[in-house]
């Protein structure tokens, strides 16, 4: 593997594929067609980077872009993006006064919430767009759906916002269909009662589990997030579309033949049983290697060669066996996440999700671009 300049003096990197996130943004919108589009953004667009990720979507004709907080979305601002962020968890009430003075996007759980947002409004002189969420089965957040009735005198008598959209949140659509399709009619039943009194504007509940498997039909949003960094959560035809946008790359910092019976890592939960080519490599659980790996006999890629990891993963380091690796050597390139290790495979290895792999990769971990 050709290193660039950059990458000669880093141990660890994750080489990222901004084209191939624009790529699966397509194939979600074409899974999708005439829907508006609010991809989720959090946590460092899923550790691929907040704001280079943003700048390249931002060009594909967006509603918002879903972020987790205020602090999310006053990156976006500082990076003068232009799409309003839609904040996708409930706020504190101290955050809220920026969200209204920014005209960022978010939603209600509570009356107590329209009541403060309308006189925040009213303070500041503006009228507040708000999405009323529904809780359907998430627990998160929302009215509960037996609200409903209640819900349109009493707020319009809050002059200062203006109810523009309703979400919801699905908690199983990529585990249990007949549990989601009972939740998607009753969002289409909320959408009902609401839409005579409310320009409902934004509707929308699908994640990418949902986006790619289901259809409902009173949204006409949805908030994919998983699904634009390359993985379905969901067995879908468009699977094959998708394009990988993360590899996760270390480097062997040592390399050592040690005799049999020598213990590697702490609590020397390893012992060589034969003289074995051991390499030292540059990434530990502080970059976002699981420490779980140890137990289940995972291997990282060593010149497209599976090496078995030997002992536990520490903080910065971690030992692999490069026996059947006849040319390794010290400085070379450790695939961790990538052709021959997908994010799939890692996180099944690791007993997660590939959102933790994904969130789990530390700050320390360079972000290379290659686009
Ligand atoms: C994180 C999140 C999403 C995106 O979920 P994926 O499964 O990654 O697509 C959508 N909506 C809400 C409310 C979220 O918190």
């Amino acid at each position: 593997m050709h290193l660039p300049p950059i990458l000669q003096s880093s141990r660890t990197w994750a080489q990222i594929d901004l084209n191939a996130i624009v790529h699966n943004l397509g194939v979600v919108r074409r899974a999708n067609p005439g829907a508006m589009l609010i991809p989720v953004v959090k946590a460092g667009a899923y550790g691929h980077g907040l704001e280079p990720v943003a700048r390249v979507l931002e060009q594909e004709g967006l509603a918002f872009f879903g972020v987790a907080n205020v602090g999310e979305a006053r990156r976006l601002a500082h990076a003068s993006i232009r799409t309003k962020p839609y904040i996708l968890g409930p706020t504190l009430l101290e955050e809220r006064e920026e969200i209204v003075i920014n005209g960022w996007q978010t939603f209600a759980s509570t009356l107590d919430d329209i009541e403060h947002f309308n006189s925040l409004g009213q303070k500041c002189g503006k009228i507040v767009p708000l999405h009323l969420a529904f809780d359907l089965g998430m627990g998160r957040g929302g009215f509960l759906p037996s609200q409903l009735p209640e819900l349109p005198s009493l707020i319009k008598s809050c002059h200062h916002v203006c109810i523009n959209g309703v979400s919801s949140h699905l908690p199983s659509a990529d585990e249990d269909e007949a549990a989601t399709r009972q939740q998607i009619a009753t969002f289409d039943s909320i959408v009902a009662t609401l839409s005579p009194h409310f320009q409902l504007t934004y509707r929308h509940l699908a994640n990418s589990a949902a986006a790619m498997a289901f259809s409902v039909p009173t949204a006409n949003a949805i908030r994919p997030g998983l699904v634009l960094y390359g993985v379905s959560p969901v067995a879908t035809p468009w699977q094959d579309e998708l394009r990988p946008t993360l590899s996760l790359y270390s480097r062997i910092t040592l390399i050592r033949e040690l005799p049999a019976g020598q213990s590697i890592s702490y609590g020397q939960t390893y012992r060589t049983t034969t003289s074995t080519k051991i390499a030292t490599v540059g990434i530990g659980y502080a970059d976002g290697l699981p420490r779980i790996l140890a137990r289940n006999g995972v291997c990282l890629s060593v010149h497209g060669i599976l090496c078995p990891v030997l002992g536990r993963v520490t903080m910065d380091q971690v030992v692999i066996d490069v026996s059947h690796v006849p040319h390794a050597q010290l400085g070379d390139v450790v695939e961790v996440i990538g052709p021959h290790i997908p994010i799939t495979t890692l996180a099944t290895q690791a007993e997660t999700i590939p959102w933790e792999i994904f969130t789990g990769i530390g700050p320390r971990v360079y972000r290379y671009y290659n686009s």
